[in-house]
């Protein structure tokens, strides 16, 4: 007992110490590559490979948990003569997901008792999502912090700290086409998981239901200083082509989403690049194969070498309407991702985006978020399941569940149970009914001018009535109905909240506390020992 409590006491010493610098390295570690010069980001994965030394000794610590070893070195010479195993690491973000929408979403799909695939997630921390410059981040500095350990100023896509994204005239450092305008000496590139990954011959793969071009799988692979750059990000990705990131190798290996747009040129529907260039060519002729629909998806084989699957001009369809006859599910892209990737020798990286869950909160329009935010939890446990038959125990997988930042969602007191909402039942959607036993238990209950509120609503928002009047459970649960505001505005903003992350696999054990997310990226890190 006593021993057991010195050995963590220990272990306590030396997470602390690895931390605090890797922060310190993290934060100063801008490498010596510029904006502009994305294109020598080789150097990017030589600078940072060598600081993460004391990872080794941390995984150490975590095997003398179970046996205590002679000494740490013989513990670390005998993990380093075993056969080197895959492994792979899946981070998912549901964009916007705070704790309350993950709750919402509880309570919708299987009452206020049961749990999602979330919820059964055995190792958990609370994570602080400020930014550089802002006590409520975008999706922008957040995700990058996870991506690279960086804090960074709002709206930048993996740069070092002192980045800008706005000039100091107040304008954005784009032009009118989405393509970036970041000056030189506008800050520098910062290497990120998914290009270290690569640069350590593990596949790569980035899945979102957004445009691929969006901010949160942009991170992954990308680095510019304004996140509305679009045209920009989607170049960064085209291995060959004008303002490839070299950081990605031969290119990431598998690329589903959404954002057309952005790969086409303006002369065709929907296209919005203005120099002229076809990327969704220019990957094909890099060896992608291309798909577009999920018939396509579909028939793609796990031998594919490289698979890009753009299946729509803008955003992917709101699971609530999707045609899922014309686009994949996100569990179907996740599930193609895994079976090309753990054909790999050295495993795999895996970004998987539930993109809308944030869109349909900025409309205030809960039923679409918590409906993509349960298609993000399905795609969870698909991927749970199928990592379990590649890796049993998932011994070389790690699964890390978080969201990039809070809303301003909030579930109104003080209702009875719901339990879960079906197609004749409002559950969560509906109004705030009495618990209490008497004549008014089940019965609305009432504003101070007599009328009857939802369960949810939000802080601030389009939908904020001049005078209130009375709602009824059917308008309520209806798939456009918005939910009142506090505050009105056109379009809801994130909150400030903290966020929950979950994990399981090989270093799980490795996320606990209250922790920031800077300190994300080095966990991963250390828990699949990555140098
Ligand atoms: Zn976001």
């Amino acid at each position: 007992m006593k021993r057991l409590t010195v050995t963590g006491l220990t272990l306590a010493v030396a997470l602390t110490g690895c931390g605090g610098s890797d922060d310190k390295k993290n934060n100063n570690s801008s490498s010596s590559l510029s904006s502009s010069s994305i294109s020598s980001a080789a150097a990017i994965s030589s600078a940072s490979s060598a600081p993460e030394a004391s990872s080794s000794s941390s995984l150490a610590v975590s095997s003398t948990a179970s046996s205590i070893p002679a000494s740490s070195s013989s513990s670390e010479s005998s993990s380093s003569a075993a056969p080197v195993a895959k492994k792979n690491v899946l981070f998912f973000l549901g964009d916007g997901m705070g704790i309350t929408t993950l709750t919402a979403m509880r309570i919708y799909q299987v009452g206020e008792a049961g749990s999602i695939t979330i919820d059964t997630l055995p190792e958990s921390a609370f994570v602080r999502t400020y930014s550089a410059d802002g006590q409520v981040t975008d999706s922008a500095p957040s995700m990058a912090a996870y991506m690279t350990g960086v804090k960074m100023k709002n709206e930048v896509i993996s740069m070092s700290t002192a980045t800008n994204a706005y000039r100091p005239d107040g304008t954005q450092y784009i032009d009118a086409a989405g393509n970036s305008t970041c000056e030189a000496g506008n800050g520098e590139a910062v290497p990120t998981l998914l290009e270290q990954m690569k640069a350590q011959g593990f596949a790569t793969g980035v899945v979102s239901t957004t445009r691929i071009t969006h901010a949160t799988p942009a991170t992954t692979y990308s680095h510019v200083c304004n996140r509305n750059g679009e045209n920009t990000i989607a170049a960064q990705m085209v291995p060959n082509g004008a303002g490839f990131n070299a950081a990605l190798g031969n290119g990431i290996d598998v690329v589903l989403g959404g954002g057309l747009r952005h790969f086409l040129p303006s002369t065709e529907t929907g296209g919005r690049r203005t120099d002229g260039r076809h990327l969704v060519n220019e990957m094909k002729t890099a060896g992608y194969t291309y798909v577009t629909n999920v018939g396509e998806l579909t028939a793609a084989t796990s031998a594919t070498p490289k698979l890009l699957g753009l299946f729509t001009s803008s955003d992917m369809n709101y699971e609530l309407d999707r045609n899922p006859q014309v686009e994949p599910s996100l569990s179907e892209m996740t599930s193609k991702a895994i079976d090309i990737l753990s054909t790999r020798d050295k495993g795999f990286f895996l970004m998987v985006e539930g993109g809308r869950i944030d869109h349909a909160l900025h409309a205030s329009n809960a039923k679409r978020a918590l409906t993509d935010g349960i298609a993000f939890d399905n795609a969870i446990k698909l991927a749970l399941e199928k990592m379990e038959a590649v890796d049993p125990g998932l011994k070389n997988t790690l699964v890390v569940v978080t969201a990039d930042h809070d809303h301003t969602l909030v579930i109104n007191g003080y209702a009875e149970r719901t339990d879960k909402t079906t197609d004749t039942h409002a559950g969560i959607l509906g109004l705030v009914k009495s618990y209490a036993n008497g004549p008014s238990k089940g019965q609305p209950t009432t504003d101070i001018n007599g009328n009857p509120y939802t369960i949810l609503a939000f802080g601030n928002g389009p939908n904020r009535p001049t005078t209130r009047i009375a709602l009824d459970e059917t308008t309520t649960s209806g798939k456009d109905y918005l939910q009142e505001a506090v505050i009105q505005l056109d379009s809801e903003t994130h909150g400030g909240g903290d966020v929950f992350l979950g994990a399981k696999g090989l270093g799980a054990e490795n996320f606990h506390g209250v922790i920031d997310n800077t300190e994300v990226f080095g966990l991963i890190k250390k828990s699949i020992n990555l140098q």
